[in-house]
């Protein structure tokens, strides 16, 4: 495996899409390559981010309503 066909599946590696085999050959080419290493360390702080994001039940509620005054904010209503 190159540092292509590794980073072609670092997503796939990440939502522990792949086969066995296939995480086998992820984690060997990872061990032994700084670049995909740092690069896989990036991707994985962003999906944490993103899923506690996802699963927190404040966040979204204040983004929602952060979203709603700022639509209300920048369009007053027609009529
Ligand atoms: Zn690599």
């Amino acid at each position: 495996m190159n540092c292509n066909d590794c980073v072609e599946r670092l997503y796939a590696f990440l939502d522990l899409e792949l086969d066995e085999k296939e995480l086998a050959q992820v984690r060997a080419h990872v061990a032994g390559c700084d670049d995909c290493g740092d690069q896989l360390g990036l991707e994985a702080r962003f999906l944490d981010r993103l899923r506690d994001c996802c699963t927190s039940d404040v966040a979204p509620t204040l983004l929602r309503e952060r979203v709603i005054l700022k639509i209300r904010g920048a369009s007053p209503p027609a009529s």
